[in-house]
């Protein structure tokens, strides 16, 4: 029997090995983004090596998308549009200053029908601020 895990890393082109399925379904699970070593530790023992190097496959085969935060990068699921050839994640990158969490905001996105005459290979949008959840205790 076929797990859906399994399913999606084969059609993103990716063999699923147990590491692999492991680390998917754990990002799946995921609604803030999350640094090596946040995945590290809550992936215990699995090596922080492994995981790394799975994080890079699954970013060239887009199934994941990584988050520059000044010397940490983090890590969140991408949408299905996304491929081993694009990264079509255009929106918004939101730290809140309160509970240091990192969300993607797929509402705030740059237009894919842009008409220009150059191409977009990568679009950063990063926003600090305070998330709807911290805005709603300091009420
Ligand atoms: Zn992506
Ligand atoms: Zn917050
Ligand atoms: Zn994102």
């Amino acid at each position: 029997m076929r797990k859906d895990t399994e399913v999606k890393l084969t059609e993103k082109n990716t063999r699923p090995t147990s590491m692999r399925i492991l680390v998917y379904d754990f990002m799946a699970a995921q609604k803030a983004a999350l640094s090596l070593s946040e995945i590290e530790e809550r992936l215990f023992p699995a090596d922080r090596i492994t995981i790394y190097r799975t994080l890079k496959t699954f970013e060239e085969k887009g199934i994941i998308h990584s988050i520059q935060e000044n010397t940490t990068t983090k890590y969140k699921l991408c949408s299905d549009a996304c491929d081993e050839h694009t990264h079509r994640d255009w929106h918004l990158h939101f730290y809140c200053k309160i509970c240091r969490q990192t969300t993607c905001k797929e509402n705030i996105v740059v237009q894919e029908n842009i008409k220009a005459d150059f191409r977009i290979d990568e679009v950063r949008l990063f926003a600090k601020g305070i998330c709807e959840n911290c805005l709603e205790e300091a009420l």
